[in-house]
């Protein structure tokens, strides 16, 4: 036929042959390489490629290899132009990856994503004289785009990821500050709602420490011990101290005294406290203050509780009454280091309304604090 095989290599010329490879062959008297034989096979040939260079690689130091792809003229497979571009690309490969890469982005942007066309000499190569096949791509250039592109999918992957964290805890934080912003709202609104608003004119500190009220007049009278009223069990600290009214009109302390002491007789129920308030003024003691009393279900452990006799029908205290409550009072908050937002209701406790003046008139209930807080700022010595 007057044809003569080219190899890809010479020293794997035999190795070609032997795996049924024709590689590129020539018109005789030279003249520019054409490829011949479309059945050749693609993968065979590149893997007779990747061996040669690898084999290559291993033995010859890179400035040698180079110098050896650059063949005499007669013997080139390749186009002038063809073999700059290659010769290009290789050192673009050894050298500057990174100017590498940008230049491919930057391809991969100006023209769609052609950069393949661009790099590998094939339909959209305008040189014109090189093979109008496409070459199959080299595997290892392929590997390498791969592991660029998952590099890609791994910033990507990241990039979301800061985002979707940014968006959680912008989120949180937001649901937080809501969720702070409304506890705070209905705290600063229960305590108005449950017990009063009254607003101390000074601090509570400081009415605690101006606090040097006298012990006031007091008739200790104690119960005997019994289960009904006196159970003797020890108070233990004390938080707050109960105003309550006797819900019985016109009876004096001296009776409601003896009331308590008789339900541990008759056992009709139970009930106490350790102060009645009579509606002269006077104080019985009839209960130990390390004891508690029967007065407020939840809180006899914790809080002292004071009885005030009464003769209006709306159940208001008389000035008596009102005057010894006072002294009474400022006297336990200073005892117990409390303050004047420490006396509550019986009603503020349950909702009993007790003592009846003073759940119907808030402003009532109000005024009696701010006046012991003004007893208290007075009597400072
Ligand atoms: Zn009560």
């Amino acid at each position: 036929m007057g044809l003569e095989f080219i190899d890809i290599s010479r020293e794997e010329g035999e190795r070609v042959r032997a795996n049924g490879t024709t590689g590129s062959r020539r018109e005789p008297g030279g003249g520019r390489p054409r490829p011949v034989r479309q059945e050749t096979s693609r993968t065979i040939r590149y893997e007779n490629q990747r061996a040669r260079r690898s084999e290559v690689q291993r033995q010859v130091p890179a400035q040698t290899q180079r110098a050896r792809r650059t063949r005499p003229a007669g013997e080139r497979m390749y186009s002038e132009a063809e073999e700059r571009r290659r010769e290009y690309n290789a050192r673009n490969r050894n050298g500057n990856r990174l100017q590498n890469e940008n230049r491919s982005r930057d391809n991969n942007r100006r023209n769609g994503g052609r950069e393949r066309s661009r790099n590998y000499a094939g339909y959209n190569n305008p040189g014109g004289n090189v093979v109008r096949r496409p070459r199959p791509v080299d595997p290892r250039v392929q590997r390498e785009r791969m592991r660029r592109r998952k590099i890609q999918r791994q910033r990507v992957m990241a990039a979301k990821m800061t985002v979707l964290l940014g968006f959680v805890l912008v989120i949180f934080f937001t649901g937080f500050t809501l969720y702070k912003l409304i506890g705070d709202f209905t705290k600063s609104n229960e305590p108005q709602q449950t017990f009063n608003s009254y607003t101390p004119t000074v601090e509570r500190r400081e009415v605690i420490k101006a606090n040097e009220t006298n012990k006031p007049i007091i008739t200790e009278d104690f119960l005997t011990i019994n289960e009904y009223s006196r159970p003797g069990e020890k108070l233990g600290k004390v938080k707050n101290i109960f105003v309550h009214y006797t819900a019985n009109q016109g009876t004096s302390a001296a009776q409601n005294r003896s009331y308590f002491e008789n339900l541990g007789i008759t056992g009709e129920t139970s009930a106490s406290a350790h102060f009645v308030i009579g509606y002269e003024g006077e104080i019985i003691q009839c209960i130990p203050l390390d004891e508690i009393a029967y007065a407020v279900v939840q809180r006899n452990y914790d809080s002292i509780s004071i009885e005030c006799c009464y003769l209006s029908e709306d159940g208001k205290f008389t000035d008596e009454t009102y005057q010894s409550l006072l002294r009474l009072s400022a006297w336990l908050l200073k005892e117990y280091k409390l303050a004047p937002d420490d006396m509550r209701r019986h009603y503020d406790e349950g909702g009993k309304k007790c003592p009846l003046y003073y759940v119907e008139h808030e402003e009532a209930w109000e005024k009696f604090l701010s006046d012991l807080e003004q007893h208290i700022m007075k009597n400072q010595v």
